[in-house]
């Protein structure tokens, strides 16, 4: 039974029941109109209750029905809200838990609204690229005042009800038996008049005024991201005209975002969110092993934020360093790193001493003997890893989860070096680690699958979005990232400057483009990895500018001179007519006449040269599905999120128009790069695409 219906002296409560939060799916839709009935039927009953449960009185739309034929079948919402506005006898909704989306559209349907006062009350359909579709755009502003509930649809973020005590939206606010408190109120309704949301007015001393402001604070991100403007135009309407005409307003602003590009890829982000959680074939109630205290080795710069993740969730750390110097300029950063949140009031002094609290430094491996997971962030070099692995393996209890943070080392042969592969899992952190919601789960050969399980969970604990990718060189994102960086490469070499592919890489959505981003990190950490690499394979392919740019001493912002020309005390990134000296040079010595490039050939190369290597990574099962390899660059790359990720854009512009972009690029400069990869050509062929 999607609705449950009991009798408390003359009032029915009807009680949704659709776990986990009783989306509104078409059985609960057609529950609730039954009971209705039912209730309005019965010469017994006076009043009616609606509520769900104590997690939740509804989290809106069903996300099971998205994109499915039940979504638009009858009773849709604005047909249950309708019935419910029409009731002859007083309806009141009980809200425990959350009311979210179309559970609070459903709940200002009605004649009045109780709530705990903990209770979570939004609209989160902008961060869909939509709005709220059922009457909440008219509604909300009539019962929760202009300024709040316009703020609270265009940022898509919930308040707890007692934030709103100040509003007409709630008839009361209480601490316990919510439900009881509704059947008061409805019963003190009976024989009243029905006071209905859309009777209201919507009030505010300078609606002109407050809208034009809003309009102006979201005009910049409109582009990128339409809805926010539709729903202030909604909102408008509510104030300014009928109640039925602004119904019409907001469904019409609701059909055209719905199609909007950007609206999909967001839609994809959030499906693809929930299932790179998911591993094809590691059973969601595989049991976990018990993490209930976490080693750190190396306290550097991934170490810390590492070791803050854990400390930030509760669970204790032990931190292990070589010597005390670092074990103490490791625990210096972590505790500076805290002490600023403090300043920006982001945490309170106390919260900052009950988390240092939970860390033990040390020097002796032995008192890592007790930890459930021991992550390794030492030096990227095999020898030292080596022998941090043999010593853990014998320290480390029966049963203890061993992981590496390596970017770029082999996973198996690590796990290789302890007598339990099958507790070695990779652990990919991204700077800075407290901070970025990625993390790449490297999946070995042996790696147990109670192992991955418990590292998704825990992943999920510490607030991380964790993706699973099997072993290969720089796994998903960095295998990928390196394809990127060789055309931004090459494209200096055929007469584009850092700022022309930067402004073209930013100007598509990137956060950052290609030599910004290496004068950040630091470009000696790219050459230290060619170099090494280039003693196995001596004819790999790529730009050698970035190479002269190191031995110009030029590694970046830390050295205040990179691909760009920086100032004592500003980021800013001027460009340097020394680097530009270099490229040209280069670019006559390897014979590549210098040409005007098109911002869009730029774009098209960069994310083109990442598509094709996604594609490879998931012919290869690497990644088990694309919106796996969308959700790595999405969190860990800065790829713009209204585009969706890279494999979602590219299945947006077609496969074989991306193709036939790629067949072009071959007959240029090194050209030999653009071979299309066997899965791209077969889904172009059919017409298919990446995401399914
Ligand atoms: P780092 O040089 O900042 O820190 C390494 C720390 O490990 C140092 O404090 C050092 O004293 C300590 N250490 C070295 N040998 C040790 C040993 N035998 N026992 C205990 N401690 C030891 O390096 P980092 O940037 O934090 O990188 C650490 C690991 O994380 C590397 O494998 C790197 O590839 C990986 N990683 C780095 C980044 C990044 O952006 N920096 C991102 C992802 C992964």
């Amino acid at each position: 039974m999607s609705v449950t219906y009991e009798i408390r002296g003359d009032v029915a409560v009807l009680r949704m029941s659709n776990p986990p939060v009783n989306g509104l799916g078409i059985a609960t839709r057609r529950g609730l109109v039954e009971s209705l009935d039912r209730a309005l039927d019965d010469d017994a009953v006076r009043a009616v209750v609606v509520t769900g449960d104590a997690r939740a009185f509804s989290g809106g739309a069903d996300i099971r029905e998205f994109n499915k034929p039940e979504a638009s079948q009858e009773p849709t919402l604005p047909t249950v809200i309708a019935r419910f506005e029409r009731s002859t006898k007083p309806l009141v909704a009980a809200i425990e838990g959350l009311a979210l989306g179309g559970g609070l559209e459903l709940a200002l349907g009605m004649n009045a609204r109780v709530a705990d006062s903990a209770a979570l009350i939004g609209l989160p359909e902008v961060k869909l690229g939509i709005l709220p579709g059922a009457g909440g755009t008219q509604r909300f502003p009539r019962a929760a005042g202009l300024e709040v509930a316009l703020n609270m649809i265009v940022s898509g973020e919930p308040v707890k009800a007692k934030r709103l005590a100040a509003t007409r939206l709630f008839e009361k606010l209480v601490d316990s038996d919510t439900v009881g408190a509704a059947v008061e109120v409805a019963r003190g309704m009976v024989g009243g008049s029905l006071p209905r949301v859309r009777d209201m007015r919507v009030e505010h001393p300078n609606p002109e005024g407050f809208l034009g402001f809003a309009r102006g604070a979201v005009a910049a991100a409109a582009a990128s991201y339409p809805a926010p403007l539709k729903c202030i135009d909604a909102i408008e309407a509510a104030v300014k005209r009928s109640f039925d005409e602004g119904i019409l307003v907001e469904r019409e602003a609701f059909a055209v975002l719905v199609n909007t590009p950007e609206s999909k890829a967001l839609r994809h982000v959030f499906f693809s969110d929930r299932a790179a959680s998911k591993i094809p074939d590691v059973a969601s109630d595989t049991p976990q092993r018990e993490v209930r205290r976490v080693g750190v080795i190396g306290a550097g710069t991934m170490g810390g934020g590492i070791t803050m993740n854990f400390l930030n969730a509760g669970i204790p750390v032990t931190l292990l360093e070589t010597a005390q110097e670092p074990l103490d300029r490791g625990l210096g950063t972590i505790r500076r790193n805290y002490e600023s949140s403090a300043k920006k009031g982001k945490l309170t002094a106390e919260q900052v001493e009950q988390r240092l609290g939970l860390l033990t430094p040390t020097l002796r491996y032995e008192d890592l003997a007790d930890a459930d997971l021991i992550i390794e962030a030492v030096f990227e070099d095999y020898a030292v890893k080596k022998a941090v692995f043999e010593k853990l393996d014998a320290v480390a209890k029966p049963g203890a989860i061993l992981a590496s943070n390596t970017s770029t080392l082999d996973v198996n042969r690590i796990a290789a070096l302890t007598a339990r592969p099958e507790s070695v899992v990779g652990m990919h952190f991204f700077s800075p680690a407290n901070i970025m919601k990625l993390l790449e789960v490297v999946r070995g050969s042996a790696t147990a699958k109670d192992v991955l399980a418990t590292v998704m969970a825990i992943a999920k604990k510490i607030g991380k979005t964790a993706v699973v990718s099997g072993v290969c060189d720089g796994f998903i994102g960095n295998r990928m990232i390196e394809q990127y960086g060789r055309q931004a490469g090459f494209l200096l070499e055929e007469g584009a400057t850092p700022q022309q592919i930067d402004h073209a890489a930013e100007s598509f959505g990137f956060a950052m483009g290609p030599f910004r981003m290496s004068d950040l990190a630091g470009n000696d950490i790219g050459w230290a990895i060619r170099k090494r690499r280039l003693v196995e394979q001596p004819d790999l392919i790529y730009s050698k500018t970035a190479d002269l740019l190191c031995e110009m001493g030029r590694f970046g912002q830390k050295a205040g001179k990179g691909w760009y020309d920086y100032k004592p005390g500003d980021r800013k990134a001027y460009p340097s007519a020394e680097v530009e000296a270099m490229v040209a040079e280069y670019a006559r010595g390897i014979g590549v006449p210098p040409r005007d490039i098109p911002d869009s050939e730029i774009v098209e190369r960069l994310v083109y040269a990442l598509v094709n290597e996604g594609a490879r990574i998931l012919e290869e099962g690497i990644a088990a599905r694309a919106s796996d390899i969308d959700v790595v660059y999405l969190y860990g790359y800065g790829f713009p999120v209204w585009r969706g990720g890279p494999m979602f854009h590219a299945d947006s512009v077609g496969l074989f128009n991306v193709l036939a972009s790629m067949r072009r690029f071959a007959k240029g400069h090194q050209g030999s790069d653009w071979e299309p990869a066997p899965l791209l050509v077969k889904l172009a062929a059919e017409g298919g695409s990446f995401n399914g």
